[in-house]
């Protein structure tokens, strides 16, 4: 239990809204523990960023955390859970590097993050883009059909990314590849920016990864779930502080991990148990976003959204403004409202709010009576 969990305190009540994609907003709870534990970690004299990855107290504080997200997210012993550095764009070289076995890898490209994990594997060997949103939609705006997937009969893997955090698309179901293709070919998933807010069916899974800086806690560690058989395959030399095999080895200690973020990561997954689980961040997701489209698909076109509606994002939410002349103002405004990092992301302008699973449901409700009331004064 989280000793700052409950406190709502007037710091909190006064505290703006950061709608910003990640770095990203935090419980409040896990802010006001970490800032009580700060100088002197449960008594033992000492702050977490002090003490050695092998002592036993940073022991405890690993076999919390992993023990905790095992039974938040119910991940199956056959899947390994490595605790990593270099983001969710070294995974894009490391999973090639770790898995590939000098086979084809194909890739399902629906938004930026998709599309640079292709290209980053192309340096690594033979990857292909074998479904593109572009050539299904006018530009990232949903999911292509799986039946148009041409994906290669020798492929080691197919990935996607199954929240697209710039152009809000999800998958709000992981594809079953072993309907699809009739054989067990393990799916890739950079689940970065939806991790934790619903569950993840494991049987469709062969390695899934996510940064932290979203949903998990700070930068700096990255999350990869890993199913063992695809452990030490590798024909390539890789890094051994990269390859998974030495990792799943070494509990993630190899060498020193990034403790202070494996900290945060672990007081999150109690604020998550604490709140009711993945289930309760689900109904949460659902609220929360439900209620920005319904603003946005009712305000007669003053904002839009263009995504198809079965691959909206729960997370990122993405809308232009009718008149982007009144863009600036609209984010000048809501700063003053006490909503922050509205901006969307300069790649595709306009507006995103990013409500991840530390947004409460109040900072939605303010965002909306924001945009109504500011659709009424300039619409
Ligand atoms: N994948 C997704 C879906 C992301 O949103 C991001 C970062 N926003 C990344 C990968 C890259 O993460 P990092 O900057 O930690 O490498």
């Amino acid at each position: 239990m989280l000793s700052a969990l409950n406190l709502i305190t007037p710091e909190q009540q006064s505290r703006p809204y950061n709608f910003a994609p990640g770095p990203a907003t935090l419980p409040f709870p896990v802010l006001s523990q970490i800032a009580a534990d700060l100088y002197n970690w449960q008594g033992s004299g000492v702050s977490v960023m002090e003490m050695s990855h092998r002592s036993p107290e940073f022991e405890r504080i690993y076999h919390h955390a992993v023990t905790d997200l095992r039974e938040l997210l119910q991940v199956p012993q056959n899947f390994k859970i490595l605790f990593m550095q270099g983001g969710g764009l070294a995974q894009n070289a490391i999973v090639p590097m770790n898995i590939v076995q000098g086979k084809p890898t194909d890739f399902i490209v629906t938004g930026s993050w998709s599309e640079r994990s292709a290209k980053e594997a192309m340096r690594y060997g033979n990857a292909q883009v074998v479904a593109h949103a572009k050539d299904s939609f006018s530009g990232f705006y949903g999911i292509p059909g799986e039946q148009g997937w041409e994906i290669r009969s020798d492929a080691a893997y197919v990935h996607i990314c199954s929240n697209e955090t710039i152009h809000g698309v999800e998958f709000y179901e992981l594809p079953d590849l072993k309907a699809l293709t009739g054989r067990d070919l393990p799916l890739v998933v950079d689940a970065s920016s939806h991790i934790l807010s619903r569950f993840i069916d494991w049987s469709r899974v062969g390695l899934l990864f996510a940064g932290a800086q979203k949903n998990i806690g700070i930068a700096g560690v990255t999350l990869v779930f890993v199913r063992e058989d695809l452990i030490g395959k590798s024909i390539y030399t890789c890094p051994s502080v990269f390859d998974y095999e030495t990792l799943a080895k070494t509990n993630s200690m190899y060498n020193t991990p990034p403790t202070f973020a494996i900290y945060v990561a672990g007081l999150v997954f109690q604020w998550i148990k604490e709140q009711g689980g993945v289930k309760r961040m689900q109904e949460l997701a659902n609220e929360r976003s439900n209620m920005i489209y319904a603003c946005i698909d009712e305000s007669n076109g003053f904002y839009k959204n263009q995504v198809a509606p079965s691959a909206r994002s729960k997370m990122n939410i993405p809308f232009v403004l009718q008149n982007d002349e009144l863009s600036q103002i609209f984010v000048e405004q809501a700063a003053k409202h006490k909503i922050l990092h509205i901006k969307g992301h300069k790649s595709v302008g306009g507006m995103r709010a990013s409500v991840y699973n530390a947004m409460p449901v109040q900072g939605a409700v303010a965002l909306v009576d924001f945009m109504k009331a500011f659709a009424k004064q300039y619409g």
